[in-house]
């Protein structure tokens, strides 16, 4: 039997798994300092949810979630994106009744059955927040500014902020006819797709990648030029609270959202770095979903970024994370000692220092090779006389240099070197 992992899935083993705690980590202090609260919903839901909250127009709903009928004959999905399933939690565990706004970030896989290419996965991860209760434009911009803080202390600084606007269903419908007008005489000369997507949705055809449609759609209007009253002051106050910030960002006319609950503010931050260009990390508003889920009106903001593109990014932009930490001590011990080592080695441990000993009943030779192999500070030779003494030598194994050093001192010692 050989079983191989799953098409677009991938293990992370302890090396590589230390470059994702590193983002992970710092994507969580990042936002417990701006009050953010870490929240985890269920991998798979009712897939009614996806279809509303994603949206039954999108590719990732027509095409790309895992769908499966469970033992109940209920139609379950697994989680596609994570802002559906939040959302669904914010409205079910009555969370609207908290002090708003409500602000909450995850770190989730999610799934999509997609063509497979390079840095894409079939389950893959997602840093994201959602911030819950405000219409302010001011808190686009806090949370625009939590991802800029977290870019800036991650130091993956070749980066841009693309920011626009995509109005509300009372500009929308304005600008739609506008695209309509521009798009109606050209499409003989564009794609199918364009031509189904001018019935069903024009503006899902600013989304097209076809090169045939690239002209017509950089020549098309933009939304920022339909802009109602309220939506242009949003889009104002939003700019005057980046500046003010020092938080830089390119307007973009051309960016759009299909679903009609993306209100307002779009963003994304793209790579500049030569050869990885492309987005990171993309949000916005989405005044509409959680009352098209059946909650109250909730205006709310958030954005996501996957980590296995971010950390292609940190290793094109020759960011340094911190390697897995190497241990302290190791303990090696001889037949009649070996008990004693594990007892040592649990004492140590307990007080908070990285320390092995070997549990293969291995040689002593083989052992100080293993001392070798782990990389550890020091190791130590337990033999009958030092445990009846109470008195160890510690062997620095970077230059070999000794020191004795009593059972008392043991953990100070090592940990007051551990510092230097
Ligand atoms: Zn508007
Ligand atoms: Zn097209």
């Amino acid at each position: 039997m050989n079983i191989a992992a799953p098409r677009g899935t991938k293990d992370i083993l302890p090396e590589e798994m230390s470059r994702w705690h590193a983002v992970e980590n710092l994507f969580a202090s990042v936002c417990q300092r701006y009050g953010y609260g870490e929240i985890r919903v269920p991998t798979f839901e009712q897939t009614e949810l996806f279809a509303r909250g994603v949206g039954g127009s999108t590719d990732i709903v027509r095409k790309e979630m895992y769908t499966f009928e469970d033992k109940g004959g209920r139609s379950m999905t697994l989680r596609p994106e994570g802002t559906a399933g939040i959302a669904r939690a914010y409205i079910e565990n009555g969370m609207a009744s908290l002090p708003s706004p409500v602000k909450l970030y995850y770190d989730m896989s999610f799934f999509r059955y997609e063509k497979m290419q390079k840095g894409r996965y079939r389950e893959f991860w997602q840093l994201g927040c959602e911030n819950f209760g405000s219409s302010s434009a001011y808190a686009d911009a806090e949370v625009i500014a939590l991802l800029d803080t977290f870019f800036t202390e991650l130091r993956l600084d070749e980066r841009q902020l693309e920011l626009g606007s995509i109005g509300c269903p009372d500009c929308r419908p304005e600008f739609i006819k506008a695209l309509r007008a521009h798009f109606e005489p050209n499409l003989a000369k564009m794609c199918a797709d364009c031509e189904e997507r001018f019935e069903l949705n024009p503006l899902r055809i600013l989304d097209c990648k076809e090169e045939g449609c690239q002209p017509f759609i950089e020549s098309a209007p933009s939304q920022l030029d339909y802009l109602c009253p309220d939506c242009a002051d949003h889009f104002d106050k939003l700019k005057t609270a980046l500046d003010e910030l020092g938080i830089a960002y390119n307007i973009n006319r051309s960016m759009v959202r299909g679903l009609d609950y993306y209100t307002r503010t779009v963003f994304e931050y793209v790579s500049t770095h030569v050869g990885t260009q492309g987005s990171i990390c993309g949000g916005g508003r989405y005044d509409g979903l959680v009352e098209m889920l059946g909650g109250k009106a909730t205006p709310a903001v958030g954005f996501a970024m996957g980590i296995e593109r971010l950390l292609l990014e940190v290793e094109a932009q020759g960011v340094d994370l911190p390697a897995a930490e190497a241990p302290d001590l190791y303990i090696v011990s001889f037949p009649d000692t070996a008990v004693s080592a594990m007892a040592l080695t649990q004492r140590l441990i307990r007080s908070g220092l990285m320390v092995q000993t070997d549990v293969m009943e291995r040689s002593f030779r083989a052992q100080m090779k293993q001392a070798d192999r782990s990389g550890a500070r020091y190791m130590l030779l337990l033999g009958a006389e030092e445990l009846s003494k109470r008195e160890f030598l510690l062997k620095r194994l970077a230059d070999g240099s000794e020191e004795s050093v009593s059972e008392g001192n043991l953990v100070s010692y090592l940990k007051q070197v551990g510092q230097d």
